[in-house]
C-alpha cells in the first residue's frame, strides 16, 4: 500500500472533505442535540466548517500547513457561537501550533496534533473524561493511538478513529455532569454527546480522505 503524507494542497482538500461530511451529517447531529440539548449542533457544527471551507479555499497557494489549521480554528470560532465555537476553534489553533514549520504530515505529526488538540480542549472546556462530552471522543483517540506501536498515517488515522468511535459510543452510558445537557443529569443517559459524535465524523472523514488518496497514488 503506498503511504502517502499529507502536504499542505492535501491539507486544504481534506478540510473541504471533512466540512463536506460534517454537512451530510447536520439532520444527524441536530437530532442527537435534540434529545439533551437544544437541536442546533449540526447547524453550528456545519456553519462553521462551511466557514472554514471558505477561509481555507481562498487562502494563498504558499499557506503552509500550520497556517492553514491556524485560519481554520479563527474561522470556525468566528463563524459559530457558544462553547463548541471556541472549543473546537481553540483545537484547531493549538493543532496549527504544534506543527509550526512541518511540511508533511505523517503518523507522528498527527499524533502531535492529536494530541495538542485534547491538551487545548482541557484547557479551555474544563471537562475531564466521562463527563459526556466531545473530550471523551479526543481523549479516546489519544489513548488508542498512543497504545499501539506508531506506524503509517493511514494506520494511525484508523486507530484514532476507532478510538473516537468508541469513545463517543461510551458517552450514551454517561449522565451529564457539564454544560447545558447536565440540567438533565441521569436522563441523557442512553443518548451520546453530540460533540463527541462530531469528533468521530471529523476522524472519520480524515481518514477516509487518506484511503482514497492512497488508493488513487498506486
Ligand atoms: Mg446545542
Amino acid at each position: 500500500m503506498p503511504n502517502r503524507n499529507i502536504t499542505a494542497p492535501d491539507l486544504r482538500r481534506m478540510i473541504c472533505f471533512v466540512a463536506e461530511a460534517i454537512g451530510k451529517e447536520e439532520a444527524h447531529l441536530n437530532s442527537l442535540d435534540a434529545a439533551i440539548g437544544d437541536g442546533d449542533h449540526g447547524i453550528t457544527m456545519r456553519v462553521g466548517f462551511e466557514a472554514v471551507k471558505a477561509k481555507v479555499s481562498g487562502l494563498d497557494a504558499s499557506a503552509t500547513i500550520d497556517g492553514i489549521l491556524a485560519e481554520s480554528g479563527t474561522a470556525f470560532m468566528g463563524a459559530t457561537g457558544g462553547a463548541i465555537g471556541v472549543l473546537l476553534g481553540k483545537m484547531l489553533m493549538a493543532a496549527g501550533a504544534s506543527l509550526k514549520g512541518k511540511q508533511e504530515i505523517g503518523a507522528a505529526e498527527f499524533q502531535s496534533l492529536l494530541a495538542s488538540m485534547e491538551t487545548a480542549l482541557v484547557a479551555t472546556g474544563k471537562a475531564k473524561p466521562g463527563d459526556k462530552t466531545l473530550l471523551d471522543a479526543v481523549h479516546a483517540a489519544n489513548q488508542a493511538l498512543a497504545a499501539e506501536p506508531l506506524q503509517d498515517l493511514l494506520t494511525a488515522l484508523r486507530i484514532a478513529r476507532e478510538g473516537a468511535r468508541r469513545g463517543a459510543e461510551s458517552t450514551a452510558q454517561m449522565p451529564a455532569r457539564i454544560g447545558r445537557s447536565s440540567r438533565l443529569g441521569d436522563r441523557a443517559l442512553g443518548n451520546p454527546d453530540p460533540g463527541a459524535a462530531s469528533f468521530y465524523i471529523i476522524l472519520q472523514s480524515m481518514t477516509e480522505f487518506v484511503e482514497r488518496q492512497s488508493s488513487s497514488a498506486s
